[in-house]
C-alpha cells in the first residue's frame, strides 16, 4: 500500500482526535486575535472537546462573498505570497491567499492524493486542467514536486497538441478534467489511435464521476481512473485522498468536516493566510466514520448535489442569477426566460415579445448572436439563444 505521510493518514482516530482538538483549540485563538469577525462571533465560546464544536459559529459563504477582497485573512498581506481568484456564492468573486507555509502543506496534502493514485518519483505528470475558473494545477504541480515525479505543469487543453505530449513526452499520468479525459479518448477512437502506443497508465480527474463514466474512460483509455474531491474555498486538491477502495478519506489532520442538516461543514485547522471555521460548503454530503481496508484513518465522505443551484457547463461553474444578470446588459433585459443545461452548452428560451420582434435596429439573428456572445466573455460558457411564445 503506498501512503505518503504515513504518520498522518493512518494516525489511530484517538490520536487524530485528541491533535483536530489541539488544533482546533490554537486556531480559535488566531482567529479571536487577527479576524474581528471571528472575535466578536466567538466570544466567550470554549472548545474542550470535539463535541463543543456545535457551539461555534458557522461560516457562510455569503460571509465569505461579504468580506472581498481581504476580510477572511488572518494575516497582514505582506505575509501572503500567493493569490489567486475563485467563485464564491452565487458567482461573486473571491480571494484565496497563501503563507509560503500554506503553499508547503498544499504540496504535501496534494502529494497524497498523487501517491495514493500510485504515483513515483519514476513518473512523468502532465497537469493539462486547461484554462478556466479551475485553480487547482498550482496544488498537483507542488504535490508533484513533493514526490519528486517529473511534472509538465499546465498546459492549455488543445486536442493536437495533447496528442503529441502523449507521443512525445511520454507521461504515465494525466491530471485532467471529465471533460477534456472524454474528449481525449473520443479523437482517439475517430482517429484510430490505439491507446497502447501511449506510455499513460493513469488519469486523475478534477473531480469525482460516477462508476459508469469512470469505467468507459478506464476503457476507453487503458488506463486506472482517480478522481480528486475538492472544495476550492477550502483547498483543492487536498481536502481528501482517493484512495485505491475508491472512497474520499478527509485528511482529517488538516480538516475538522461536519456534516450538518446533510451539508458538509469544513474547518481549517492549520492554514495560515485564510482560515475558515465551520465553513458551510453548500455541497450536500453524507460521512462514514467506519474503517476502511485501505487502513487510512480519515473518515470517509460521500459528496452529493450542490445545494445552492449553481450550475456547471463545459467545467465552468455559474448560478441562474449569473444568467439574467446577463440578459440584463442586452435587449432582452426584463423577458421571461428558462434555461436547459447540458454538459456543453446551456440553452436559453427567451419569451418573444412584440418589442423584441419589431426592432428595426436589431434584428432577431443579430440579437440571438449578441446576447450569445455576452455569454461567452461574461460568464466563459457556451450558451445557445432561443426566441420562444412560451414556456418550453
Ligand atoms: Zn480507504
Amino acid at each position: 500500500m503506498s501512503v505518503f505521510e504515513r504518520r498522518y493518514e493512518l494516525m489511530p482516530r484517538s490520536e487524530l482526535d485528541q491533535l483536530q482538538l489541539e488544533r482546533v483549540q490554537a486556531l480559535l485563538v488566531r482567529l479571536k486575535r487577527n479576524v474581528r469577525r471571528c472575535r466578536e462571533q466567538i466570544g466567550d465560546v470554549r472548545v474542550e472537546s470535539l463535541e463543543d464544536m456545535a457551539k461555534l459559529p458557522m461560516t457562510t459563504p455569503e460571509d465569505m462573498a461579504g468580506s472581498f477582497p481581504y476580510g477572511m485573512f488572518a494575516l497582514p498581506l505582506r505575509e501572503v505570497i500567493r493569490l489567486h481568484s475563485t467563485m464564491g456564492a452565487q458567482g461573486k468573486p473571491l480571494v484565496i491567499g497563501h503563507t509560503r507555509n500554506d503553499l508547503a502543506q498544499w504540496g504535501r496534502l496534494a502529494a497524497r492524493q498523487l501517491v495514493a493514485s500510485g504515483v513515483t518519483a519514476n513518473d512523468v505528470i502532465q497537469v493539462c486542467l486547461g484554462a478556466g475558473f479551475y485553480r487547482g494545477a498550482l496544488g498537483y504541480v507542488l504535490g508533484a514536486e513533493q514526490i519528486e515525479a517529473s511534472v509538465i505543469a499546465e498546459e492549455p487543453f488543445h486536442i493536437d497538441s495533447q496528442l503529441a505530449m502523449l507521443q512525445n513526452y511520454r507521461p504515465t499520468t494525466l491530471i485532467t478534467t471529465p471533460v477534456n479525459a472524454r474528449e481525449l479518448m473520443r479523437v482517439m477512437d475517430e482517429r484510430r489511435i490505439d491507446p497502447q502506443s501511449f506510455h499513460l497508465r493513469t488519469v486523475l480527474l478534477s473531480r469525482p464521476v460516477d462508476a459508469a463514466e469512470r469505467e468507459e474512460l478506464s476503457a476507453g483509455l487503458l488506463v486506472s481512473v482517480q478522481s480528486n474531491f475538492g472544495i476550492e474555498e477550502v483547498l483543492d486538491p487536498g481536502l481528501c485522498v482517493e484512495c485505491p477502495e475508491g472512497r474520499f478519506h478527509v485528511n482529517e489532520d488538516h480538516f475538522l468536516a461536519e456534516v450538518c442538516d446533510g451539508e458538509l461543514v469544513v474547518t481549517t485547522l492549520c492554514r495560515e493566510a485564510m482560515p475558515l471555521l465551520r465553513y458551510q460548503t453548500r455541497i450536500a454530503c453524507e460521512m462514514k466514520p467506519d474503517k476502511c481496508a485501505c487502513g487510512r484513518s480519515g473518515a470517509t465522505i460521500l459528496p452529493g448535489a450542490r445545494l445552492d443551484g449553481r450550475l456547471r457547463v463545459k467545467e465552468t461553474p455559474f448560478y441562474e442569477e449569473q444568467i439574467a444578470q446577463v440578459l440584463a446588459q442586452t435587449r432582452a433585459a426584463n423577458h421571461n426566460f428558462w434555461t436547459q443545461v447540458s454538459e456543453s452548452e446551456v440553452v436559453i428560451f427567451v419569451q418573444l415579445t412584440t418589442e423584441l420582434f419589431s426592432d428595426m435596429m436589431w434584428p432577431l439573428g443579430e440579437l440571438q448572436r449578441q446576447i450569445e456572445g455576452e455569454f461567452l466573455t461574461r460568464l466563459g460558457i457556451p450558451a445557445e439563444v432561443r426566441f420562444v411564445q412560451s414556456a418550453p
